[in-house]
């Protein structure tokens, strides 16, 4: 079993009193009094950590409600966690986000960069200001320009190519509207060198605009997430899916392909034990040849939609949409009454300048796809594909899910299951 964790047993083991603290803060919670009942602690091997329940956003958010954790040494920041209805679920970090660890075995950024900052700041986002902190350990420069609107891309983009901008940062959804805007426009980045990401999987997409834009310019990736803030990075050496942990985090894949976290870093404000994000992957070797176990990140486990009975593969209906020519972006709309799903609707954000043929892509993903021809067979109208020119966002989180669910009677959408 130990053979599932990132680390191996004499690895991980001196460091596990860390979690055997979490443990016993969580044993503090009311609503926890059965949860762990069973496990006496305290957490002495990665056999007694396996055996625990693993931990949900909602439990976090339950236990993060009890404990109110706040820093020894620096302001505690409250930062938005998911969640995709009521009020904004909330994550801790004290100043800093633990970027030094990142810093320390991570150099995508470097004193000689000019940065530009490209995820959006406020609204309780978390990475604009984690990104700021690894700037700041970095000693760049940086160039602050969170979220902008559609008109204002083309000034920017100049002003970025006049500045000698030599990495950006942000969403894979927010870099792939600056450079397919880039690219519209003929603009240039003939400086930029690093692609910094994370908040979604990396888009293979972007690699084509970014050859026209800017050829020089590699991804360097982080994952992770509010609670268990940065878990890994890669480097352009690495496939996109693949990350190498640091050490305070020890990833563990579960028998059901899950992986879940754990915080080995005594200074983490959140109770990240066994926490699953939702994400399933697989500890794998890297091929960039690092040493040390690292993780695949195969997407995320709740993207299957249940369409009438049936189980709708999201990710592979939005694939399929994105590789027709001219898609720029695809995103799936499912429509409930009542729990029944009334209508499934593809939405294409096209390229600049592009033409797409939406009914023939209508017809191949009908028929191409079992649960939509299956669960709509009587009333095929029901499943649609349409341009449109703006996909739908979670206010938010500023996300852009793959997946949306929506009541039938209600006039705003839900975001769905990636929020
Ligand atoms: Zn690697």
């Amino acid at each position: 079993m130990t053979d599932a964790f990132s680390l191996p047993p004499e690895a991980a083991e001196p460091h596990l009193h860390v979690a055997a603290r979490t443990l016993e803060l969580l044993r503090t919670v009311p609503a926890f009094a059965d949860r762990y009942a069973g496990h006496p602690g305290p957490v002495r091997g990665l056999d007694e950590l396996a055996a625990l329940p693993p931990l949900l956003k909602d439990d976090l958010n339950t236990a993060l409600a009890h404990l109110e954790p706040r820093s020894e040494t620096a302001a505690t920041w409250l930062f938005q966690s998911g969640g995709s209805t009521g009020a904004p679920k909330v994550g801790y970090a004290p100043t800093g986000f633990y970027m030094d660890g990142v810093h320390a075995h991570w150099r995508a950024l470097d004193r000689d960069d000019v940065f530009a900052n490209a995820w959006g700041a406020g609204r309780m986002w978390g990475a604009h200001f984690l990104a700021a902190a690894l700037a700041d350990r970095a000693g760049c420069r940086v160039i602050a320009l969170g979220s902008i609107t559609r008109e204002e891309y083309p000034d920017w983009l100049a002003f970025l190519a006049d500045r000698g901008v030599t990495a950006i940062g942000g969403t894979p959804s927010v870099l792939r509207l600056w450079f397919a805007h880039a690219r519209a426009a003929g603009l240039k980045l003939p400086a930029l060198r690093k692609v910094l990401w994370l908040g979604e999987a990396w888009q293979p997409q972007l690699e084509e605009d970014l050859a026209a834009v800017a050829p020089q310019a590699r991804r360097w990736g982080m994952f992770g997430s509010t609670e268990t803030w940065v878990v890994g990075t890669n480097t352009p050496d690495c496939p996109a899916d693949t990350f190498h942990p640091l050490p305070e985090q020890l990833v563990h894949a579960g028998p059901d392909g899950l992986l879940d976290f754990t915080t080995l870093n005594p200074e983490m404000l959140n109770p990240v034990l066994r926490y699953r994000t939702g994400d399933a992957g697989e500890l794998a070797d890297c091929p960039c040849g690092r040493p040390g176990r690292s993780f695949r990140v195969l997407g995320r486990r709740d993207n299957v939609v249940q369409v009438r009975g049936l189980g709708l593969h999201v990710d592979e209906l939005v694939a399929r949409a994105e590789r027709e020519p001219g898609v720029s972006r695809a995103q799936v709309v499912v429509t409930e009454d009542g729990g029944r799903a009334t209508g499934v609707e593809v939405l294409l954000l096209a390229g600049p300048g592009a033409a797409v043929d939406a009914a023939a892509l209508r017809a191949e993903l009908l028929s191409g796809t079992f649960t939509l021809s299956t669960a709509f067979q009587h009333d095929p109208e029901h499943v649609t594909v349409r341009v449109t020119d703006a996909l739908v966002s979670n206010d938010r989180t500023g996300k852009t899910a793959s997946l949306v669910v929506r009541e039938a009677a209600a006039d705003a959408p839900a975001p769905g299951a990636a929020s």
